[in-house]
């Protein structure tokens, strides 16, 4: 799961009976490496025909990185939150964990059940 300001991870802890925000930490951002952006600089990304097709004024934007999307995972912030596991008690890992995999189970419930019309 990714995390974002937004998306704060709170455990619902029946051991302290009560909401517990979970520390996190920044970590690169696993789907563009960091970069905040998906790179158009793949070879492929253009085809030399069209190439061919642009002006300079379109390569200078290109190579300038201009037509980079902002990497949809981080949004450009170039990293993620995540859970920083070292600094929650076992037993509150332990509930989150089974927190987390009962989220993904109800979603995965939902989808199934979007996809068959219902
Ligand atoms: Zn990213």
């Amino acid at each position: 799961m990714t995390l974002t300001s937004k998306n704060m991870p709170v455990l619902y802890s029946d051991i302290l009976d009560r909401e517990y925000p979970l520390p996190t930490r920044n970590v690169v951002c696993p789907d563009c490496q960091g970069e905040g952006h998906t790179s158009a600089h793949n070879i492929g990304a253009i085809s030399a025909d069209e190439w061919d097709d642009w002006d300079d004024e379109s390569r200078a934007d290109y190579l300038a990185g201009n037509y980079d999307e902002i990497c949809p995972t981080c949004h450009g912030e170039k990293v993620v939150k995540e859970v920083f596991r070292a600094g929650v008690r076992p037993a509150l890992l332990k509930e989150w964990d089974t927190q987390q995999r009962e989220t993904a189970e109800c979603d995965a419930i939902q989808r199934a059940e979007i996809a068959a019309g219902a």
